[in-house]
């Protein structure tokens, strides 16, 4: 008799995503009654604007419940194109945005459509835990370059250009990043997207937290403009879950060159079909900006919280961190107190009941992250269980 349980497609070998079980696991304890504090997932703590869900709700209304086009509403990708040339200089037309149930999805379905068996992708240290298994799930190979504190977690150019192979098809670039909130500066984008043009393979640009950064020496800069021909190289990666507070809605899109934008729409017409139709009329009133004083007002909120979270953890010994610049998360070097991150975070969560993310799944070993994605005083409430803990390894 066959073992059933034995035959798994090469895609049945994932682990679940450590963001969203720590996230899960959280919230489980807390429903048993438990004083759990967590700053695990990267989700933002805000109401969806109202205008945003007034278009989704007027959409349900006029009967608006049926099949997109599997490439997304017409209409929707029109404003995203307006959106990228407005705000990113893409120079792109609709027919190469493609809009899918989640920024997830779009990495996965670019990566899927452009690399296979025998292909490398080159992903930069410390990422989003999520990159490596969506390349070994379309059946390539994931070679990861480390990058430094001291660098503020920048791939280096020189490194990039010796890791390049002839199998190479894709570099995978976050800014500002998850996990180390850094913003990449022009200068470094400008030597990747030379090499990346001169050696003849993609970037795939994951903005996703393009409107969360907080200092003005550090905008954000999408690589697909910056030298002229990069266009047919970039494949930009966006999304409403952050931006808007639009986490559970499912909203991703991304502007590629029209060839691949073909494959990618192939893909999602089989894979997934439109994203939900009522959610991208939603989006249509995200992306055309009718929510661009909530948006403000959200990012002044998470640059308070970056400040604050900063200037308390880094008064814990034994933590080293960087100052972040975007997205909104933490990554703290914990190195010192002698344990892998698993073990660190699965001890202050069971002492101290304060949920954190063990960075070894982000290609991170020896570092945890913290999302301030949440109120003040859940941070204080979080970092003083986190100050608690270290003081008690030091003894
Ligand atoms: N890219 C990065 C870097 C992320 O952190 C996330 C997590 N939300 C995503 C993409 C995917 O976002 P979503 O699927 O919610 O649009
Ligand atoms: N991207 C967020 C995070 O890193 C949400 C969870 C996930 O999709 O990984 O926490």
């Amino acid at each position: 008799m066959q073992d059933l349980e034995k035959t798994v497609g090469f895609m049945g070998n994932f682990t679940p995503s450590a963001t969203l079980a720590i996230a899960a696991k959280a919230k489980e304890l807390k429903a048993q009654g438990l004083d759990v504090v967590s700053m695990s997932a990267g989700e933002p703590d805000f109401d969806t604007p109202q205008v945003i869900k007034d278009a989704c709700i007027n959409a349900i209304n006029e009967g608006k419940v049926y099949y997109t086009p599997a490439s997304g509403l017409v209409e929707l990708r029109k404003a995203v194109a307006d959106k990228f040339n407005r705000d990113n200089n893409l120079n792109c037309t609709f027919e190469q945005i493609v809009v899918a149930p989640g920024a997830k999805f779009s990495v996965f379905s670019a990566v899927a459509a452009l690399c296979g068996e025998g292909d490398e992708v080159i992903i930069p240290a410390p990422f989003w835990l999520s990159y490596p298994e969506m390349v070994k799930g379309a059946g390539a190979t994931p070679v990861t370059i480390p990058t430094r504190a001291e660098n503020n977690y920048e791939l280096d150019p020189a490194e990039l250009e010796a890791a390049i192979t002839d199998k190479t098809r894709l570099l995978i670039l976050t800014t500002p990043s998850n996990p180390t909130g850094a913003v990449y500066r022009r200068s470094t984008l400008e030597k990747i997207a030379e090499i990346v043009m001169r050696k003849n393979i993609m970037v795939l640009a994951d903005e996703i937290y393009e409107k969360l950064v907080y200092d003005a020496d550090k905008p954000h800069i999408s690589i697909g403009s910056i030298l002229p021909g990069m266009e047919n190289h970039t494949i930009t990666v966006n999304g409403c879950s952050k931006t808007y507070s639009m986490t559970g809605w499912r909203i991703g899109y991304l502007c590629a060159p029209k060839w691949l934008a073909k494959k990618i729409i192939a893909f999602q017409s089989h894979a997934t079909s439109n994203a939900t139709t009522f959610a991208q009329w939603g989006a249509i009133a995200a992306v055309e900006g009718k929510a661009d004083e909530d948006v403000a007002k959200m990012r002044a909120e998470f640059a308070k919280r970056r400040d604050l979270i900063y200037d308390l953890v880094s008064k814990i010994d034994g933590i080293k961190c960087i100052r972040p610049q975007g997205a909104f998360y933490l990554l703290c070097d914990i190195s010192s107190f002698g344990m892998g991150s698993e073990e660190f975070c699965s001890k202050l969560l069971t002492e101290k009941q304060m949920a954190a993310i063990p960075c070894w799944s982000f290609g991170a070993e020896g570092n945890i992250r913290l999302s301030y994605a949440c109120s003040e005083a859940n941070i204080r409430e979080s970092v003083k269980r986190l100050a608690e803990f270290c003081a008690s390894l030091k003894k």
